[in-house]
């Protein structure tokens, strides 16, 4: 790959079983080989994954040489907590982090900081530039925000606390990402705003989890996969998953995104193929899963 070549990065959960250790090991090592800008490890509701998160990011950096960042939230109980973290992260050489406000559990009140623009506030004044600190956005607008134009300055007040860049929530739109790049641009924000990619793998899944963060998935995908889905035709949806979110990524790295940042749910093969087909491989990939 040449120097200009958009810039990957790959996006796990901390596994939860011997078995999903397993399968997160094998997709790590076969993204690896991707070489991408870096991997990044979710935390689970209200920070209740938090040493796993710690355990599998450590464990990427470890294992791959590669740029490995957590996501930190705001669900933490105290300012203390979030520093400890943080010194930990420091002291073990982690200089990229995904700053989130989380989802709340239900029944648990706001954590330490309301709102991501708080944290990301703090982080700043505790630890300079220590962390280049990315952020989440919404093409298709956050389903709490009261209007996108609300949403939009939101995301522009998290940028001017010193995000560095941005990362946004899925969509299967690529004019969703152009007018939303727009309108940031229009407010005065310039860090580059990385559109997440999810892989079409399967429909119910991706529709429970679409509903939930308000991601829209088009009629004319849905009904496909709902057919195929109702039929038990996992290998219809794949192929059509492949040929759709490629040409999406296509679509985007042609109209300027500067790079792409895969939702992997711990699964190489549908990434692979979708680097694969956009020429972002720099070796044969294998195949399996
Ligand atoms: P915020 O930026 O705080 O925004 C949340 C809502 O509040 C928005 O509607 C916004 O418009 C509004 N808002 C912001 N500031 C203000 C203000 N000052 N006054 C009033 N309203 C305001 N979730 C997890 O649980 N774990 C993860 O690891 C995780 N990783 C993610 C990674 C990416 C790339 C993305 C896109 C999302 C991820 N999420 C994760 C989901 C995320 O935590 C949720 O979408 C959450 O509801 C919002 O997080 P945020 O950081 O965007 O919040």
């Amino acid at each position: 790959m040449s120097d200009s070549a958009p810039q990957l990065s790959f996006e796990f959960f901390p596994p939860r079983s011997a078995a999903q250790q397993v399968a997160f090991e094998r997709a790590r090592d076969r993204l690896a080989t991707l070489q991408p800008a870096y991997m990044s490890v979710t935390f689970g509701a209200g920070g209740s994954t938090r040493d796993r998160t710690r355990e599998t990011v450590l464990s990427i950096a470890e294992a791959t040489g590669i740029e490995a960042a957590p996501h930190i939230s705001c669900m933490a109980e105290s300012d203390d907590d979030i520093e400890a973290l943080l010194d930990d992260y420091r002291a073990h050489g982690i200089k990229r982090l995904v700053v989130l406000r989380g989802d709340r559990p239900s029944g648990s009140g706001a954590g330490v900081f309301p709102y991501a623009v708080d944290l990301v506030r703090f982080i700043r004044k505790r630890y300079g530039n220590t962390f280049h600190i990315e952020v989440a956005c919404y093409p298709e607008h956050h389903p709490e925000s009261r209007t996108p134009d609300d949403d939009l300055k939101h995301f522009r007040d998290k940028v001017a606390a010193g995000a560095d860049g941005a990362i946004t929530q899925y969509f299967f739109s690529a004019d969703s990402y152009f007018r939303f790049v727009d309108e940031a641009r229009s407010l005065g924000v310039s860090v580059p705003i990385v559109p997440g990619i999810m892989p079409i793998t399967n429909y119910t899944g991706l529709a429970r989890f679409s509903q939930m963060c308000g991601a829209e998935i088009p009629l004319w995908i849905a009904k496909r996969l709902k057919a195929w889905d109702d039929a038990g035709d996992r290998e219809s949806i794949a192929a059509f998953g492949e040929d759709v979110v490629t040409e999406l990524c296509r679509r985007l790295l042609d109209g300027g995104a500067p790079g792409l940042h895969f939702y992997t749910l711990n699964r190489a093969r549908a990434t692979l193929a979708l680097c694969r087909n956009l020429g972002l491989d720099p070796q044969p990939a294998a195949t399996g899963s």
